[in-house]
């Protein structure tokens, strides 16, 4: 249905949606102004009118009209085609845009709870704020140090000691029995004797302070309650429901959202009283995990706001698996930026550490590795082509330190000057774990040292930034007193214990194809005994044009590509089609995602669907690594169904069969489009250079001719790594 999406694109222009939260002026063809996605003085944040994109070089995000409202307003792709449907006056339905029956249904049972939690939250309130016997509740606010401000703020409510109070409130406002439990505000009254038959239903929460808890758009989708006297348990909140889910939920969000943008920091703690009150007094990016470890679900929300996460955590549980489990989850779901580095001919021992992640990701074949075949290695490693990218986790993960034996509220209510230094002075996650790691060893002692190597060099491992793990290596070395040079040769060890986090790619062909596309059996010329798994040498010609290897006339055409210039125009033909191509491809065979993930990013799509389709499968292989193509599919909304079709087309009518191929199909099909994304950045920096210097804005030349070098570089190492050949 991408011709929903082009309708779209035709109606609204982008400068005046753009427009709507950013001032623009205009700076030649373009128009600029200062980004709303990262804190700025100056504008670097470009609109392109005649290509309908937008583009901030000083955070390097960009895209079209649909990425623009989706991380402005934090919508998903299904909200943000609502959305702009809308503005466009466009019926969805009947562009066949529209959600499935299923869909609609879902829909309309999710509206009427909200209706459901947005009345039971009026019922708790007025409970807490007039109620006779909320006089408790009161008490126990005000001996928390919540203002009566907050209370409105935050809706804070108040459930009696009644077995039926909101349940009798609400069927007077016709809900049934059954909404109230399905909503998980009320329970049945099962009877033992008459085999369990319902004896209608009774409150869920009961004596109990109520805190509702909204989405990021404020909606009321739950509550937690704490227990006021022995009630047990201490917390309660909604059980799973189909707005409910406990371990995508972070309370406070709705009001945080707007300080984790603008601060660029979240930071979370672990009670609904600490996040009330570290919002209560300024640090408004606070936000608290509702009775829940911290999830991938938690990031994947946190990430479109900031890339520093800064954890609030109780000094007693410091340490604990829980809390390890929580920061691992918290890398995991960041994105990884994947950084390519040529194996130039002598870096033998960056090629010799990698291998093992060479054989398992790629079933890379046994070469020659031992210290006589040296040359060998070299020769080899030079004649496979090969690039190597290594992960970056794209965050900054660390942790505020309190006080012992103090949680947050009671922090913040002595002293907020000691509580803002912690926000604003975190600790580095790693150095973190140099303390709690080593808290209860004696590092006078030789076994000491030697067991706080072993702990914390699986730790500086998870590092791939080197000049960041050679800062570790020499503070552990300093700790124990050890080399440098013999923490060095451990941590190989590790490493190589290690599941590797490097990927190589190998954008050489099984085969060898003459000019007319034929495969040709090739002789080994390095005397190699492994002829038989060998792998050939990359075409001559440019790898940026490769040619799908059953057919060429197909190929031809789209290889044209080559005589038009990169201009400014996203929607370029032929790029699309190869991107319908690489999204086919990985439609097909979802473990080729492994192959492109370290050299694309969703920005790198021209094509709004195509790009919607590549992130449902990136989130997708977040959560699992190994997803059936039915997963995948269960995510495409429906107004995406037609993209599906047309880009197994794509991919059916070109694609090689056997896996070596396809997987250097996708991997010349994912540089092709790195590369073309970067061109048309090169072009437009160019342009707004040229700008700059007509208007004497020595800063902005400054800041361009950076960019446009770093594009440079990036460029540089895309094609030297792609050409490295025999
Ligand atoms: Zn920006």
């Amino acid at each position: 249905m991408s011709s929903i999406i082009e309708t779209i694109k035709a109606k609204v222009d982008i400068a005046d949606e753009v427009g709507m939260v950013v001032a623009l002026a205009k700076s030649g063809k373009s128009l600029k102004g200062l980004c709303p996605f990262h804190n700025e003085r100056s504008p670097s944040f470009y609109v392109f009118k005649d290509t309908q994109s937008w583009h901030c070089f000083g955070c390097n995000e960009g895209g079209d009209i649909f990425t623009f409202v989706q991380k402005q307003q934090n919508l998903d792709f299904h909200e943000a085609l609502t959305y702009l449907a809308e503005k466009a006056d466009i019926s969805l339905e009947e562009m066949g845009g529209e959600r499935t029956e299923e869909e609609r249904e879902i829909g309309a049972t999710k509206e009427r709870l909200r209706k459901l939690n947005e009345d039971a939250l009026l019922w708790f309130h007025q409970m807490l704020l007039r109620s006779r016997e909320g006089s408790e509740a009161r008490a126990y606010v005000q001996s928390r140090g919540i203002t009566s401000d907050s209370v409105v703020a935050f809706s804070l409510g108040y459930a009696g000691e009644q077995w039926e109070g909101l349940t009798r409130y609400l069927q007077g406002q016709g809900y049934s029995e059954q909404e109230l439990v399905t909503a998980g505000l009320a329970r049945w009254r099962e009877s033992e004797d008459l085999g369990g038959e319902r004896r209608g239903a009774y409150d869920y929460f009961r004596n109990r302070l109520i805190f509702p808890i909204r989405d990021i758009r404020g909606r009321v989708i739950g509550f937690g309650g704490r227990a006021l006297g022995e009630n047990k348990p201490k917390y309660l909140n909604t059980p799973q429901t189909v707005l409910f889910d406990k371990g995508s939920i972070l309370y406070g969000m709705d009001m945080a959202k707007d300080a984790i943008k603008q601060i660029g920091q979240v930071v979370i703690v672990e009670g609904y009283v600490d996040a009330v009150i570290a919002q209560q007094y300024g640090t408004k990016q606070t936000v608290a995990c509702c009775g829940s470890a911290i999830t991938e679900k938690h990031i994947q929300q946190l990430k479109k706001l900031t890339k520093q996460v800064t954890l609030a955590l109780d000094p007693d549980a410091a340490g604990t698996a829980a809390t390890e489990q929580g920061i691992k989850e918290a890398l995991k779901g960041f994105d990884k930026t994947y950084v390519p580095v040529p194996l130039a001919g002598g870096n033998n021992a960056g090629f010799a550490g990698s291998r093992k992640g060479q054989q398992s990701q790629q079933g890379f074949q046994k070469g020659p590795n031992n210290q006589s075949n040296q040359k060998n290695v070299e020769r080899y490693a030079k004649t496979q082509g090969i690039i190597r990218l290594e992960e970056q986790v794209d965050a900054e993960i660390n942790v505020l330190q309190l006080p012992a034996g103090e949680d947050p509220d009671e922090v913040i209510r002595r002293d907020y000057s000691t509580w803002l230094y912690a926000v604003t002075h975190p600790i580095a996650l790693i150095d973190y774990y140099f303390i709690v790691k080593t808290t209860d060893l004696n590092m006078q002692e030789p076994s000491g040292k030697t067991e706080a190597a072993r702990r914390l060099l699986p730790v500086i491992g998870m590092i791939s930034d080197r000049i960041k793990r050679d800062a570790y290596i020499r503070k552990l070395a300093g700790l124990v007193k050890v080399e440098e040079r013999a923490l060095y040769e451990e941590l190989q060890r590790v490493l190589r214990g290690q599941k590797s986090n490097i990927i190589t790619a190998d954008f050489s062909g099984r085969s060898r194809q003459d000019a007319q596309g034929h495969p040709q059996e090739q002789v080994s010329k390095q005397g190699q005994s492994e002829t038989k798994h060998r792998k050939g040498e990359i075409d001559d010609e440019d790898p940026f044009v490769s040619q799908p290897q059953k057919d060429r006339s197909v190929a031809n055409k789209l290889s044209n590509e080559k005589n038009v210039s990169f201009g400014l125009d996203r929607r370029e033909k032929s790029t699309l089609k190869w991107e319908d191509y690489l999204i086919g491809l990985l439609l097909q065979n979802s473990s080729l995602y492994q192959y492109v993930c370290g050299i694309i990013t969703e920005g790198d799509f021209a094509g709004t669907d195509t790009r919607e389709l590549y992130h449902i499968l990136n989130s997708t292989y977040q959560r699992d690594s190994s997803p059936s193509n039915q997963s995948i599919e269960q995510s495409v909304p429906s107004a995406l169904v037609p993209t599906v079709t047309r880009v197994l087309e794509s991919a059916r009518a070109l694609s090689p069969q056997d896996v070596d191929a396809l997987a250097k199909e996708a991997v010349q099909c994912a540089i092709r489009l790195k590369k073309t994304r970067l061109l048309q950045l090169n072009t437009e920096l160019k342009f707004l250079l040229q700008e700059a210097a007509a208007t004497g804005d020595k800063t902005a030349e400054r800041q361009f001719l950076q960019q446009f070098v770093e594009i440079q570089r990036q460029l540089h190492t895309l094609t030297s790594a792609t050409k490295l050949q025999g």
